[in-house]
């Protein structure tokens, strides 16, 4: 196993009023039969507007004003809702069951629950890190065939599959060809593993490669070296228990690897996706990167957005840990002001799922942990109380940063990110004035907590329809495992 130690290989790199006209959604409906929501605000073409929506083959074949009923349809009375396009997540980890122990098992969600969890919290397509299989060195292929087969069984919710390489070697080069033409358009790279500093010019071959593919390169930024010596250096003071964890990998080592990021964009004229952004220092690197054209896009991570490195002080502290680490304020205050002029494109839960005991293990240090939060369910909840709720983002971004502008980098746009006539009916119906406190008792996952437990928010997810079939309502989901679909997709495409 690559990296620090021996560091577990999780989610840092390696977590109304409606009434449904048909009781016969209690059974499950096909998307063929056809839907109908009334009266719901429809965002379309940037802005709300009352309208019908009319679904068939699972796609949006009309959305006008007084719509009528056809034979055979079911009806989602919708008045008082805000109709959005469904929510994608473009960064999760799920164990696909059968791959071998080591890697991917370590999480606690199978596909299943992972679709359980992004349905209840509005989110119809999620994108799933594919580890290869086996150990550093093995085959990516053999693992998207796995990761194949526990969608085709086990999803509920649509899936794009992020392939990962640890190693730029003539197997991985010879992987991206057929990646590409299997409409996998993006490769995960961890700029963090001790492979990365030793090879990078070989790993920026390989993103070169990925580039002439049309496909988007998503690189964990930390750099190895440093966090090694941050991580000597405290276990050497006697700071190796997991409140130091911050200190671990401090600010300087993110930005180090996104300066690295911008170099190889810079050289390849390849596209660079920068995962779970965590301070301001490196969306600064980032801004003025793409000042001069360089093609950077950025990704935050809920934590990043309500939480400090304070909370590492407590005793349920390891609870919040993930890679990179929590920051302090100022750099909470500088990813809003990301999310909402711009410079931060898209958010990603990063879920990776364990449950309370494993993460709370009290043998636990900086050296060995389990990374990553179960933060699929509330994303997209939380973002819109606190972003759009309390007037720090507008709608317009919201729908951007939560599925527009994730289906335009990985090749899915105009099917997905968007209500329009002929794109899936992917449609999260939001309740705008209901108010709950998130509770144990609501997660999906089977890690068994949020790290927002207890927290109010207003709006709400209250009725999820995943091409043309309602998937989660009355707070139940009520789709179908096998349901959902592996996408293939288009080449990336530069946001404009
Ligand atoms: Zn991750």
């Amino acid at each position: 196993m690559p990296g620090v130690g021996r560091r577990r290989f999780c989610a840092g790199w390696g977590a109304a009023a409606l009434a449904l006209g048909c009781p016969a959604w209690r059974s499950g409906h096909k998307s063929g039969s056809g839907l109908l929501v009334r009266g719901a605000q429809v965002y379309v073409e940037g802005r709300l507007q009352e309208l019908d929506i009319r679904a068939a083959g699972g796609v949006i074949v009309e959305l006008s004003r007084g719509l009528t009923l056809q034979g055979g349809e079911h009806v989602v009375d919708a008045a008082g809702l805000l109709a959005l396009p469904g929510g994608i997540d473009p960064h999760v980890h799920l164990s696909a069951s059968a791959d071998p122990p080591g890697m991917e098992d370590d999480y606690c969600d199978n596909y299943t629950h992972g679709s359980r969890a992004a349905l209840a919290g509005g989110v119809t397509t999620i994108g799933v890190m594919v580890f290869p299989k086996g150990d550093v060195g093995a085959g990516i292929l053999p693992s998207v065939q796995q990761h194949r087969q526990s969608i085709a069984s086990q999803s509920m919710v649509d899936v794009m599959l992020h392939p990962v390489s640890f190693t730029a070697d003539s197997d991985a080069f010879a992987a991206i060809e057929p990646l590409a033409r299997q409409g996998h358009t993006s490769l995960k790279v961890f700029a963090v593993v001790e492979n990365f500093e030793r090879d990078e010019a070989a790993f920026t071959e390989l993103i070169r490669a990925a580039g002439a593919q049309k496909m988007l390169t998503l690189l964990h930024c930390e750099r190895h070296g440093i966090n090694k010596a941050e991580i000597a250096r405290l276990v050497a003071a006697g700071k190796g228990g997991l409140r130091h964890y911050a200190e671990s990998s401090p600010v300087r080592s993110e930005v180090e690897a996104v300066r690295a990021a911008i170099k190889i964009s810079e050289e390849t004229s390849s596209p660079i996706y920068v995962v779970h952004l965590s301070s301001a220092a490196a969306l600064e690197r980032c801004a003025a990167a793409r000042q001069r054209g360089v093609r950077i896009y950025v990704e935050t991570r809920p934590m990043y957005l309500y939480h400090t490195r304070s909370v590492y002080e407590r005793a349920d502290g390891p609870l919040f840990i993930g890679q990179p680490p929590l920051r302090e304020e100022a750099d909470i205050d500088a990813l809003w002001e990301g999310l909402r002029g711009g410079l931060i494109d898209t958010i990603g839960s990063d879920h990776a799922p364990f449950t309370a005991a494993v993460k709370l293990d009290s043998s636990a240090t900086i050296e060995k942990y389990s990374a990553g939060t179960p933060g699929l369910q509330m994303m997209l909840p939380m973002l819109y109380s606190e972003g759009v709720g309390k007037g720090r983002l507008s709608l317009d971004r919201f729908v951007d940063l939560t599925s527009t502008s994730a289906a335009r980098l990985f090749g899915l746009y105009p099917r997905k990110g968007v209500l329009q006539v002929g794109s899936d009916a992917d449609i999260t119906l939001w309740d705008p004035k209901l108010r709950r406190t998130i509770r144990p008792s609501m997660i999906r996952s089977q890690a068994g907590y949020d790290i927002n437990i207890g927290h109010e928010v207003q709006g709400w997810p209250v009725t999820v329809i995943r091409r043309g079939e309602v998937a989660f309502r009355d707070d139940e989901v009520v789709a179908a495992p096998g349901s959902g679909e592996l996408l293939a997709r288009g080449p990336h495409r530069p946001l404009t």
